[in-house]
């Protein structure tokens, strides 16, 4: 009797600090910034794996679309949270009093894109052009400041709208269409019209991609709500890039049947490539990288220049929350309790190996996991390594000869390097090569292989890929290079490198004679006099 007393207590104390279980879930919207797909495949997993209403939630996803705007007025009014851009920090400084939450896309997929046969390829070439610039009437903020950076204003444009798909510049009413490289691009080659993307990021306007923001309004009057929403959200993306396909089906089954399944799973390639989920923890804030687009927004004018983001950046550690993670840590303790005793009159030994087994085989899991990412990655740069490129290249070049693919390589070494490390020192000298490395893991497909093979030489292999186009890939991730600069104590630091490619040509090719060649092509890039690509 005194035992199902002392169980009924503690069940009783455990819904008190139990939000999930006490109360009705929270009810809460989020907008999302676009039409539904890939994009915000974290929170259509978060729903679908019921990691929000563990949380205590009732999320609903409110669809986005051109002209759907997130600022305060719309978070105090219809929303709690939204999905936004980079550039939100304009509204902050502006005075909106938003939080940004969670820091989800790691680059801006945003790109500017004009056909090949229209020779407009760098926003010097775009005076005068129909751009689309315009969201709502407002200008794009990421490819204002591309402009501004070259010295070029909106209004030396014929301005446009962005517009849904790809349709204007097919039929040549546009001369760049805004997009993602995410979908855009994908469409356009599908349609079979070779295209050329103007990036902000190539003009080194870096922002960050997708993230999450909410209200102070929201932190103040609803006390941790966000922390249990940013939480699951972050789980939702975990899943999400863990089970692409299976949630590619779920998008087109249960949201849109706007893009293909091919679509999607292209999408979905290019998002994790832009989220970096082996390098950067999801959602994780960086106040540096915040700090440095305001202050690239301060550099265009777009934003005073004493701006302030004091509040800006969310604070998990909020005097409420504490006070939740005591009340969590008092309910596992009497949980902990109400467990010992039930095992104690049951079967002690038993259940306690259960769980040790339990904890063991997780642990265990994990440590075997981060063993297998640490072993082939590149401690430095978060690229892959010689091993990953050696490994996963001869598994490329075998399927390869199974399906009679193509397969290049290119094989990448910076100029002079040696001279950046005698006059600025081997920190400066490692600092460029994480440079190189993001420009270079930027730029290539989810598909691809890459990695830091040699001090300051990089491989990228590129299944089915021929040569011409692993020529121009490389052509591209040299002219990056070429205007990437690395600024240090006020010095800015030119980078070049030469590169060498080399493509699979028979059955008697393996990866090691296919690197072979492109090491030839690029002796002779160094030949020529460097920063130059050759093929072999
Ligand atoms: P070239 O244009 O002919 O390639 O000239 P280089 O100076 O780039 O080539 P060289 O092979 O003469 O020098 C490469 C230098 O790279 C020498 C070495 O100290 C430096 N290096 C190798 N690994 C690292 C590293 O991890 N960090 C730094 N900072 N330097 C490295
Ligand atoms: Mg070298
Ligand atoms: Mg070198």
């Amino acid at each position: 009797m005194k035992l199902i007393a002392f169980i009924v207590i503690l069940f009783v104390q455990f819904l008190c600090v139990s939000p999930a279980l006490a109360k009705p879930l929270d009810k809460v919207n989020v907008q999302l910034s676009w039409l539904h797909q890939f994009q915000f495949a974290g929170f259509y997993a978060a729903l679908s794996q019921g990691f929000y209403k563990n949380e205590g939630l009732d999320v609903t996803l409110l669809e986005g679309g051109p002209g759907v705007v997130c600022n305060e007025a719309l978070l105090h009014t219809k929303v709690n949270y939204c999905n936004a851009t980079g550039s939100v920090v304009q509204r902050r400084v502006a005075g909106e009093k938003i939080v940004v939450l969670a820091s989800i896309i790691q680059y801006s997929p945003v790109v500017l894109l004009t056909r090949k046969d229209s020779g407009l390829e760098v926003v010097k070439d775009l005076i005068g052009k129909r751009v689309e610039t315009m969201s709502a009437g407002l200008p794009l903020v990421s490819i204002e400041a591309m402009f501004q950076s070259q010295g070029i204003e909106l209004s030396q444009l014929d301005n446009r709208e962005d517009t849904v798909g790809i349709d204007l510049l097919l039929n040549k009413t546009v001369d760049a269409l805004y997009g993602f490289t995410s979908n855009e691009p994908y469409q356009l080659a599908l349609a079979g019209v070779e295209f050329n993307a103007i990036r902000p990021l190539d003009y080194d306007i870096d922002f960050y991609g997708d993230v999450i923001i909410t209200s102070e309004r929201e932190l103040e009057l609803y006390k941790g709500r966000a922390k249990r929403f940013r939480s699951a959200t972050i789980q939702g993306w975990r899943y999400a890039l863990k089970n692409k396909v299976a949630m590619v089906d779920h998008i087109i089954e249960h949201y849109s049947q706007n893009k293909t399944k091919q679509a999607l799973l292209a999408e979905a390639t290019v998002i994790e490539t832009l989220m970096l989920p082996n390098l950067i923890q999801i959602g994780h804030n960086n106040i540096e990288r915040w700090e440095a687009t305001a202050a690239t927004l301060a550099s265009i004018n777009t934003i005073d220049k004493d701006y302030s983001l004091d509040g800006f950046i969310y604070q998990e550690n909020d005097v409420e929350s504490t006070y939740r993670s005591l009340l969590w840590i008092g309910g596992g303790f009497i949980l902990l309790c109400w467990l010992i005793g039930i095992l104690f009159l049951n079967n002690r030994r038993l259940a306690a190996e259960v769980q040790v087994q339990i904890v063991g085989k997780k642990n265990l899991q994990e440590a075997q996991d981060a063993a297998i990412i640490q072993a082939y990655t590149d401690e430095l740069s978060g690229m892959g390594n010689r091993r990953s490129c050696y490994e996963y290249g001869a598994q490329a070049v075998e399927h390869t000869k199974a399906h009679k693919e193509p397969l290049s390589i290119i094989m990448i070494d910076i100029d002079h390097f040696k001279k950046i490390n005698d006059e600025y020192g081997h920190a400066v000298g490692d600092e460029v090569i994480c440079t190189i490395a993001r420009v270079i893991v930027g730029r290539v497909r989810e598909t691809d292989i890459q990695g830091r093979v040699g001090g300051e030489e990089f491989a990228v292999i590129l299944p089915d890929t021929d040569i011409k186009g692993a020529c121009s890939l490389a052509e591209e991730i040299r002219q990056a290079l070429e205007s990437t600069s690395v600024v240090v104590d006020d010095v800015t630091i030119n980078i070049t490198a030469s590169f060498g490619v080399a493509a699979f040509k028979s059955d008697r090719d393996d990866i090691c004679s296919i690197v072979k060649r492109s090491d030839v092509a690029l002796y002779r890039a160094k030949a020529a006099g460097r920063n130059i690509v050759k093929t072999n």
